[in-house]
């Protein structure tokens, strides 16, 4: 079902007690200034998932994992599993992230396993595409983010893709402070949507959640979201403060 979705990914930040005082700070934030008809996504580092998830169900906010590994179980020292987020009620993971690509060798054929993990253990996924710099400068993006989405999502049949959020992160806007221009954002959106609607049909095209990430922030997000295909964002760095995370959420007309 295609919804308005604000989610906060906080990457390898917070000690424990820092990232309850943050998750209580947002809630109450929340509870104060509401959050339309937005749904928010809170994705903590993996050791605090369960105290999250115990704060968001109080809260009414999800919880996610940032990654889980692409094999079932086993001899994987340090990994987490889809099963075992899932057994501990956490609702969405962040697959295909770019630094899981760039820093730890994650391809498509990998995320491909790992989307397929997460759907049989009850999590939806919050699939990553995105170019890098010299991918745009080469006038190369459409392409590449063609290959991602369909090499690891378009193996699933039209009722497991109807579960997937899409977030097009382009690579050059993480965490650099240069955030794509709406317009930059809506035509891959738009172009990402057509992809689907060629391989599922319109109604599945029309029913997909697609987020934007890459230096989203408290300024620029009512600009983002106002574009047609623009259904909220994946926000890294802004999502680590509170007020501006819950002014993110509130940025919808
Ligand atoms: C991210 O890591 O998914 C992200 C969008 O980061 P930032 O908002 O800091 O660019």
């Amino acid at each position: 079902m295609r919804s308005k979705i604000v989610a906060g990914n906080w990457k390898m930040n917070t000690t424990f007690q820092e990232a309850e005082d943050l998750l209580y700070e947002i809630a109450d934030l929340l509870n104060e200034q509401g959050k339309g008809d937005a749904d928010v996504i809170i994705c903590p580092p993996s050791p605090y998932l369960e105290m999250a998830s115990d704060i968001g169900v109080e809260n009414d906010f999800f919880v996610g994992a940032q990654n889980a590994n692409d094999h079932e179980s086993g001899a994987f020292t340090g990994e987490i599993s889809a099963a075992m987020i899932s057994s501990m009620g956490i609702t969405h993971v962040i697959l295909g992230h770019s630094e899981r690509r760039t820093y730890y060798g994650e391809n498509d054929a990998i995320i491909k396993n790992k989307i397929d993990l997460a759907l049989k253990h009850e999590l939806v996924p919050i699939y990553c595409c995105g170019e890098v710099l010299a991918e745009r400068e080469k006038s190369n993006h459409f392409e590449v983010v063609r290959r991602q989405v369909s090499e690891a999502l378009f193996h699933l049949d039209k009722e497991a893709f109807s579960k997937i959020i899409i977030a097009y992160e382009p690579v050059w806007a993480i965490g650099t402070g240069v955030t794509a221009t709406p317009d930059q954002a809506q035509e891959m959106h738009a172009f990402i949507r057509g992809l689907i609607a060629t391989k599922y049909g319109d109604e599945t095209a029309a029913d997909t959640t697609i987020l934007y990430g890459g230096s989203c922030n408290a300024k620029n997000a009512a600009e983002l979201f106002s574009q047609a295909d623009v259904d909220g964002g994946l926000i890294g760095g802004a999502s680590l403060k509170a007020a501006d995370f819950v002014t993110i959420v509130n940025s919808f007309k």
